[in-house]
């Protein structure tokens, strides 16, 4: 058991109060907001709300510190994520309890989700950058290298809300810029914490975080002290931000939602492929941007994979993310919850539509909602056409792979997708023709991160992990240099 400073201790306690953290120290805020549990839909927390002042201070606090942090080297910076990595390890139960206090999942996958975000950081941060000779012909030495932007505005969503942030820190930071990260106001608490157990380790301004609402995150899209906006979240704010980043030509990066689908080839293997792609869909809730949001089955199977699928979702242990054996959490919020309910609202009306499973909300305190299969809805319906973000898949027929493939891609989305199938050839040959930033065959979801991440159309803009994703927190610089003919 590593020792914890006095400091660090009791994190995961609701009365402790929570700061920002702004050029390595804690600071509160005059005025603070609410934090609600959402499977109690009771506030059990109050969180500081920045000020517009304290923001500015952040964003200096960052430039100021940008000189040095850029001049250390790879090596360097990459011992300072490493501890950091290390540090988030120590302290791997208290933020989970505190994830799944104020996003809901089950307490297993937010201790999953807290190794992902130590495992991110010293992964991604192990990442080489080299300069590439592009030519070298006795004239002139043409060489590719890549500097570091500046100060990183980094912005995150709601569902997974500190291993979305381990990306962009340790991809940020290891790049040589430092950031100001600001976390969704409905699960802010983590990411404090994720600051506070930062800062006997980084140095004073290399990572700040401040908590807030949406205009903190309007101001720092505009802010003309920030270089490049991460952002993760919808396609609505992830248009406004480039709006708002516009004024200054900030980089940004857009990572948002998704409308994934999955296409079941005749060929597959229905009984071992059914839970995988029903635990796809309902990860979270439904609440991933990658999860599957549509599903194509071959006519002749429909009504086999229909019943399947029912079964799973009739027998899935819904409920508070602390009560033991529960595989699936509440919606996140009251918002989302209304959102979801209006599109389950929707899906009733449709003609002809039959709800196979759930269908309804749980009589319980909290945003619960039963775990919801759609068989036989159109096209058309809100259910097949927009993100839905939450625990209910409509099951789609097709007769055709052909026919399949255009539905599919008949979106303005384009995040990720699947294939499945007996024939693994024949499936990547298929995931080849969908609009998806990635495809998998005969699995789906998964972040990896030595691997691009991102999405076609209006899921995104840019690309996140691997060598390209740290390039992006980069600005590539050609040094053009005379070589001198020998005397
Ligand atoms: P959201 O867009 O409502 O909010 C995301 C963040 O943006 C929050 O921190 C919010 O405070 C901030 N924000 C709001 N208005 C802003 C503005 N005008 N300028 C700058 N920042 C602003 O998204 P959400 O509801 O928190 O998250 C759910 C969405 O995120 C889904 O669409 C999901 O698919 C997407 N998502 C995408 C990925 C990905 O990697 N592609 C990952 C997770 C979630």
């Amino acid at each position: 058991m590593p020792k914890k400073p006095k400091s660090l201790r009791d994190l995961a306690n609701p009365e402790r109060e929570l700061t920002h953290t702004i050029d390595g120290r804690g600071e509160g805020s005059r005025s603070s907001f609410e934090v609600i549990n959402p499977s109690t839909a009771a506030p059990f927390a109050r969180c500081p709300d920045a000020s517009m002042d304290q923001l500015d201070r952040a964003v200096a606090a960052a430039r100021a510190a940008f000189t040095e942090w850029s001049r250390r080297s790879f090596a360097e910076r990459r011992r300072f994520l490493h501890k950091f990595a290390a540090r988030v390890r120590d302290y791997a139960d208290e933020l989970a309890t505190v994830i799944t206090r104020e996003q809901g999942k089950p307490l297993s996958n937010a201790a999953r989700e807290i190794a992902g975000t130590a495992h991110s950081l010293e992964a991604m941060s192990n990442i080489k950058i080299k300069d590439q000779v592009l030519r070298n012909d006795g004239k002139n030495r043409i060489t590719l290298q890549y500097r570091p932007l500046g100060v990183i505005g980094a912005i995150t969503p709601w569902n997974v809300p500190v291993g979305l942030a381990s990306h962009k820190i340790a991809q940020g930071l290891l790049a040589g810029n430092t950031m100001v990260l600001k976390p969704s106001p409905y699960t802010p608490l983590a990411t404090l914490l994720l600051g506070e157990l930062s800062r006997d380790i980084l140095p004073p301004g290399v990572f700040n975080v401040l908590a807030g609402g949406n205009e903190i995150g309007q101001r720092l899209s505009e802010h003309p002290g920030i270089d490049k906006i991460s952002f993760t979240g919808s396609v609505a704010t992830g248009k406004r931000v480039m709006a708002s980043a516009s004024g200054t030509l900030k980089r940004v990066t857009l990572e948002l939602g998704g409308n994934d689908p999955a296409i079941l080839l005749d060929d597959a293997d229905f009984d071992a492929m059914t839970p995988k792609i029903f635990g796809a869909a309902f990860a979270n809730c439904g609440q991933v941007c990658m999860a599957i949001k549509r599903l194509y089955v071959p006519a002749q199977r429909y009504d086999q994979v229909c019943d399947s699928l029912a079964n799973l979702a009739k027998n899935y242990r819904v409920g508070d993310g602390f009560e033991p054996d529960v595989q699936m959490g509440p919606l996140q919020n009251k918002m989302q919850y209304d959102k979801v309910l209006d599109v389950l609202e929707d899906t009733k009306r449709q003609p002809g539509v039959r709800i196979l499973a759930g269908g309804h909300t749980l009589n319980q305190p909290g945003y619960f909602l039963a775990p919801t299969i759609v068989a036989d809805i159109g096209d058309d319906a809100r259910l097949v056409t927009e993100e839905q973000f939450g625990p209910i898949l409509p099951v789609l027929k097709y007769t055709d792979v052909d026919d399949a493939v255009s539905r599919a891609n008949d979106t303005r989305m384009g995040l990720c997708a699947s294939v499945w199938t007996n024939d693994v050839e024949k499936g990547a040959a298929i995931a080849a023709r969908l609009e998806a930033g990635t495809v998998w065959v005969n699995h789906h979801l998964g972040s990896e991160p030595d691997v691009p991440f991102g999405g076609f159309k209006e899921s995104g803009l840019g690309r996140e992990h691997g060598v390209m994703g740290v390039q992006s927190y980069m600005e590539p610089q050609v040094i053009n240099v005379p070589v001198a003919a020998t005397p």
